[in-house]
């Protein structure tokens, strides 16, 4: 509105840019029409945008790789057309800079995926420069040679390949620490978990030198026109949650509305109270405590599972209560079989399953205290599993590596280097990789360790993401393996092809598990509003592309209090349960559900069994 042209850019794998348009959106840069200024909005879609990137420079990887490894142009072909896991970030991030070089924007505005991967795509120029370094050791023996033979090393296209990877990190990293070009605005709910999980993201950033230069409180619930106990009760739980946020950042409130905004005329009025803030919720009435009085059969969460599952996934957009619903399925599956060995992990790189327990949690398994004695909880560290794994992998390679010796075409020592530093680049995107690895190992095992894992996953679109891993994995191991055996015999692969076998086993075991609906459930979480709904629908289809069972849809916080406000929301929440109703029976979905709204929502062992117990009513 005030002239400039903006791109606004998604990079989350799973977007929602068009839905809040209300307009279809594709992978380059679109018109939004408005009555002034001039506004494009694209959808970044992270594979096509690193295959372009690819191609343009395909030639050159390949003889970068062909003259600094003992692999043939027919391995690095085979390799280059495989699916790269966990570089979405680093890709999204290459195609907002040639977004911003393209200078047909004044600004690019980048909504970004949900906390933990955006963390990583801001760490993302480092692993820029980490595979630049690779690069340059596989052209180090290039160099010697060209040194030797004509006195003088001059720079070929693959140097120049390695330079400009070089470049553009330090030129991201740059731009990114730059207060004058670039800021980060950090948008968060007025509720304790995620105000904890904003804390944490602020100080990580604020580690690396990324400034978080606003914060914006979103969905606060305004004064209501009437008494009201739900809405004094939420706001007095939104101030104490508010006050709790440790960061200098500026601070912006946005009101709840009505309705979900969408549309531009909706999201102007968002504009407004932006650039005006208004005020905070005051401290409170004396209200504190607030229960939905929800319509419907009760049901216990376990309900909806059956008892020969093995592998249950909650998952959802950022914000719908995934967390806390996967945690009463935990709860409630090793309350109905105690013979049973449970585990809770999460999997998103932002872990708020501590926060939903009210305990410390790390990667050991632990008993939560209070809990039921067959369950244990853990945290996924991605980089804690890599870097095990890693060394497993390190110790065997190397093991290849002595029983080649010097000679032939192969240089011993100069080769070890670049498989070394090739396997230490593992990018920090890999946590769906860790997860699916970490899976593969303790349920789909000869012994497994567990009879039943529930995992909270990360939003949406890493979600898919480590449900597709598997099949990624497994074309990667497979061409890993006839390309060592093309070299030499499995039988002097040693270590390394012993594990690269069970690790295609146990990645072929994991693929039948998620595919066998007694084996595997997806549970798809919520809420009555546009668009989680949307984003919700989509998910659901494309987890049935996946072959992947959605046992149930659960539509979190239903209800609301008895003020003007609240009938409106009310209504407009009912409105949006008969499309999910509708939605959900074209999908032959088994069982719709809905959870109250609590406030506080529920919290701790005790506060999560109740809900549990009494919150949750089956539509279906
Ligand atoms: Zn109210």
């Amino acid at each position: 509105m005030r002239g400039l042209r903006v791109l606004v850019a998604s990079t989350d794998p799973a977007p929602s840019l068009g839905d809040a348009f209300e307009r279809p959106l594709a992978r380059t840069p679109r018109r939004v029409p408005l009555p002034q200024g001039r506004l494009s909005a694209v959808e970044i879609n992270a594979p096509s945008a690193l295959k372009r990137w690819l191609d343009e420079r395909r030639a050159t990887l390949e003889s970068i790789a062909v003259e600094g490894t003992w692999l043939d142009r027919d391995d690095i072909a085979r390799l280059l057309s495989l699916s790269l896991p966990g570089i979405d970030e680093l890709a999204a991030l290459l195609e907002i800079s040639r977004l911003a070089h393209s200078r047909r924007f004044d600004l690019i505005i980048v909504d970004t995926a949900p906390t933990g991967h955006t963390l990583r795509m801001l760490g993302m120029p480092q692993t820029l420069v980490d595979v630049a370094v690779v690069f340059d050791r596989m052209r180090e023996k290039h160099r010697v040679m060209e040194e030797a033979l004509r006195g003088a090393w001059r720079p070929a296209a693959e140097d120049v390949l390695v330079t400009e990877l070089v470049d553009t990190a330090e030129e991201l990293a740059r731009l990114l620490r730059d207060r004058s070009r670039a800021t980060v605005s950090w948008v968060t709910l007025p509720e304790p978990m995620a105000i904890a999980e904003t804390s944490d993201a602020v100080q990580a950033l604020e580690s690396t030198d990324i400034r978080v230069a606003s914060i914006l409180v979103n969905r606060v619930t305004p004064r209501p026109p009437s008494e009201c106990r739900h809405c004094d009760a939420r706001r007095a739980f939104e101030s104490t949650a508010i006050s709790k946020l440790r960061a200098a950042a500026n601070r912006v409130v946005v009101e709840a509305m009505d309705v979900e905004p969408r549309g531009i005329r909706a999201l102007r009025l968002v504009a407004v109270q932006i650039a005006g803030s208004v005020e905070e919720p005051g401290k409170a009435r004396t209200v504190r405590r607030w229960r939905a009085k929800p319509a419907g059969a009760k049901m216990q969460p376990a309900d909806i599972l059956v008892p020969s599952l093995k592998l249950v996934l909650a998952g959802g957009k950022g914000g719908v209560g995934k967390t806390t619903t996967a945690a009463a399925l935990a709860l409630s599956a090793a309350a109905k079989w105690p013979e049973r060995r449970v585990l809770l992990i999460s999997t998103d790189p932002a872990h708020s399953l501590a926060d939903v327990f009210g305990v410390k949690l790390s990667d050991q398994n632990r008993v939560v205290p209070g809990g039921p004695s067959n369950l244990r909880v853990r945290e996924l560290d991605a980089s804690v599993v890599i870097g095990r794994i890693r060394d497993r992998y390190v110790e065997a390679i190397d093991q290849v590596f002595d029983r080649l010796g010097g000679g032939g075409r192969f240089d011993a020592a100069q080769d070890r280097s670049v498989m070394r530093s090739l396997i230490d680049l593992a990018p920090p995107g890999l946590d769906e990789l860790a997860a699916v690895l970490e899976i593969t190992e303790v349920i789909s095992g000869a012994a497994p360790e567990w009879d039943l894992m529930v995992m909270d996953t990360a939003p949406t679109g890493h979600a898919l993401r480590l449900l597709e891993m598997p099949a990624l994995m497994q074309d990667w191991v497979r061409a890993l393996m006839s390309i060592l055996l093309k070299y030499q015999g499995v039988a002097r692969l040693g270590d390394l092809g012993v594990m690269l076998l069970e690790l295609s086993k146990g990645l072929g075991r994991l693929r039948e598990l998620l595919a066998d609906s007694r084996e595997t459930a997806f549970v798809v979480v919520t809420r009555p509003a546009a668009l989680p709904r949307l984003e919700s629908v989509r998910l659901t289809r494309h987890l049935k592309r996946l072959h992947i069972a959605v046992a149930a849809v659960i539509v979190s916080a239903v209800g609301r209090g008895t003020c003007k406000r609240c009938l409106r929301v009310a209504s407009a929440q009912r409105r949006e349960l008969l499309a999910i109703g509708r939605a959900a029976r074209t999908l032959k979905i088994p069982t719709l559900a809905t959870t109250e709204a609590r406030v506080p929502p529920p919290f701790g062992v005790r506060g999560l069994e109740d809900w549990a117990g009494t919150g949750w009513r089956r539509s279906w």
